[in-house]
């Protein structure tokens, strides 16, 4: 997808601190962390919102819950938030579908 900056992460072709990476998913870390920890969970496959997501799609989004599991795992995390903002909004900046995996600090979610 032309001017998506996560398919430009996932083609390699803009620098990132990749944490793990298969064939379907990427995970980074955020470049404006907003907690000690916080890791984005990106489908290769450029779907632009949760609005956007089709039956198809269903085992992509449970690959990246179980992602963020695994990685939290090697990452040694106690405890964690799974976040997906979802449109202008609900404060989405990039329209390309991501998980953000936030810990490290206690997080009030409004
Ligand atoms: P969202 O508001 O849910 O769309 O979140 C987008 C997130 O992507 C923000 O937390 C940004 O800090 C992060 N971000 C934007 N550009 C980059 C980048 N080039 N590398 C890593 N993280 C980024
Ligand atoms: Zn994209």
């Amino acid at each position: 997808m032309e001017d998506c900056i996560f398919c430009k992460i996932i083609d390699k072709e803009k620098p990132s601190d990749i944490i793990y990476e298969n064939d379907e998913i990427i995970v980074i870390k955020d470049a404006n962390p907003k907690t000690p920890v916080h890791l984005l969970i990106i489908p290769k496959k450029h779907i632009s919102s949760v609005n956007h997501i089709e039956v198809e799609d269903k085992a992509l989004m449970g690959d990246l819950i179980l992602t963020a599991k695994k990685v939290a795992k090697e990452e040694n995390l106690k405890g964690y938030k799974l976040l997906i903002n979802v449109g202008k909004e609900g404060g989405q900046i990039v329209d390309h579908i991501h998980l953000h995996l936030l810990s490290g600090r206690p997080i009030e979610i409004p």
